[in-house]
């Protein structure tokens, strides 16, 4: 469709009646002038507590169960109550019960088997979505726009790796076009839930963590849409995370390999994977903030037409885990090691997100999300059992002490003495440099530190090369 616009609304966006107004009056504004769908996230921290009422429930914890689910269900009723009245209210209110009863019923069926089945979890957290998803599309018909809440179930196709699940984009295309794009030509406005999906033959799936800004690239691509915006709430994409660097700057225009290289490397303002689907068809991205929709926010373009020079953003990540593998003996050939450890990581499904290596001890290290250590080194000690009991591998060592930062930009390519700046820069602040890696692309730069560094680190990085306003 040439002209639809897909709008993404995060949390914070959604989290109260008030932001659920603005997020749909910026909806309506579009939509007066092109077709819109929006996509949303769950109301700010319902996904935490929705999982945490999950972890209760495998540890037996019956009143920790009530207490969340109580909980659950005042915010959203609540929110139900302070947007609606009258018939639009007493509409929603069975909705919204049987939605929360769904969560219910998983949650004390793990109560009772003291088990938390994947898939089942990826069925129970994605009822944040549905609730926020049928509230604003409540609030938007009582405001008389023809909007209609999608379950992403019955859109978004994805493979069977629950909680971190992949698009099928052709069967996501096929679904898109026969249930949305009718709706859209007769003029309505779908709102579909943002973080799930559901495999084939229809299991429930989720997309990972954040998840929402990939559901709303998906959507967009299989849609063909003109743009998408995603709301959130900070002015743009920042030279660094606001929280941590005061004088972060918004950046104007960035491109999609900027933008997943930041996102990868820990901006949480977008989802790692939400480029990917729109690469292809170059379709444009706003990040804008919806508590402040005046101001454009950041666009990311496939290319830039300006010759920047530097970086333009610094980045880190703090939950990581640093895994060394060194042979003992000669006799082990070093790059089969390599080899046989990445293919354990992905049995393991993580993501490698630095590796380097040293050619004489034939040793190498690479760093990957702490969240997916246990299921790696259970890989890596199937795969390495024997030459680890025969003493032919030193023992695997992880050390969780160590935060990755990362400096990215178009304009890094081939600037001569940038790394030995940045180096001098972190050893300023006296924080120790572990290890170093750059990808090919040369557009990042990759250093992990010891993490009680890690932020001065950001810091003086992103002052040293004058990223800030
Ligand atoms: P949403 O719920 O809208 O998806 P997120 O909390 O996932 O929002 O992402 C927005 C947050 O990302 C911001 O509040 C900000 O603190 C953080 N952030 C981290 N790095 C950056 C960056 N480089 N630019 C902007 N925001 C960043
Ligand atoms: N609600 C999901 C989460 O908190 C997805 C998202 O907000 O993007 O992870
Ligand atoms: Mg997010």
């Amino acid at each position: 469709m040439s002209n639809l616009l897909v709008m993404k609304f995060g949390g914070t966006s959604m989290g109260s009646a008030e932001r659920i107004r603005t997020a749909a009056s910026l909806c309506a504004e579009q939509y007066r002038v092109r077709p819109v769908a929006a996509v949303v996230s769950a109301m700010s921290k319902v996904t935490d507590l929705l999982l945490e009422t999950l972890r209760h429930a495998e540890a037996g914890d019956a009143a920790g169960v009530e207490q969340r689910l109580e909980l659950l269900r005042q915010r959203h009723e609540t929110t139900a109550g302070d947007l609606l009245s009258g018939e639009f209210l007493a509409r929603i209110l069975p909705k919204l019960e049987e939605i929360l009863g769904e969560f219910d019923r998983i949650a004390r069926g793990m109560l009772m088997l003291g088990e938390r089945p994947p898939r089942s979890v990826d069925e129970a957290i994605a009822v944040g979505e549905r609730l926020s998803s049928e509230l604003i599309a409540a609030w938007l018909r009582s405001q008389g726009t023809d909007a209609f809440a999608v379950n992403a179930r019955d859109i978004i196709v994805t493979d069977s790796v629950f909680g971190n699940a992949s698009p099928l984009m052709d069967q996501t295309r096929e679904r898109a076009n026969a249930v949305l794009k009718p709706a859209l030509a007769a003029g309505r406005m779908p709102i579909m839930t943002g973080f799930n999906g559901a495999t084939l033959d229809g299991r429930a799936t989720t997309l990972g963590r954040g998840g929402s800004d990939f559901s709303a690239s998906i959507l967009a691509a299989a849609l063909d849409a003109a743009e998408l915006w995603i709301w959130t709430d900070v002015d743009g994409i920042m030279s660094a995370d606001p929280r941590l660097v005061p004088s972060a700057k918004v950046l104007t225009e960035i491109t999609y390999r900027e933008a997943a290289e930041l996102a990868y490397n820990g901006a949480k303002v977008l989802h790692p994977r939400t480029l990917a689907p729109l690469m292809e068809k170059c379709i444009p991205v706003w990040s804008k903030n919806s508590f402040n929709p005046a101001v454009p926010g950041t666009r990311i373009v496939p290319e830039t037409g300006d010759n920047r020079s530097g970086p333009c953003a610094v980045t880190s990540m703090s939950n990581v885990a640093l895994v060394s593998l060194e042979p003992a003996n000669a006799a082990l050939n070093g790059a089969k090691v390599m080899a046989r450890s990445i293919e354990a990581m992905a049995t393991a499904n993580a993501e490698l997100l630095a590796l380097t290596s040293s050619s004489y001890r034939q040793n190498f290290c690479f760093l990957i999300r702490q969240s997916e250590l246990p299921a790696v080194v259970e890989q890596l000690e199937q795969a390495f059992a024997l030459e680890l009991a025969h003493g032919y591998l030193h023992p695997i060592d992880v050390d969780l002490d160590v935060g990755l930062l990362a400096i990215v930009g178009e304009g890094m390519r081939g600037i001569a003495g940038m790394a030995g700046r940045i180096f001098t820069a972190i050893s300023r602040e006296t924080v120790n440099i572990i290890a170093i890696a750059q990808g090919s692309s040369e557009i990042t730069i990759a250093i992990v530190v010891r993490r009680a560094g890690l932020e001065k680190a950001v810091r003086a990085v992103h002052e040293e090369c004058g990223l800030g306003r």
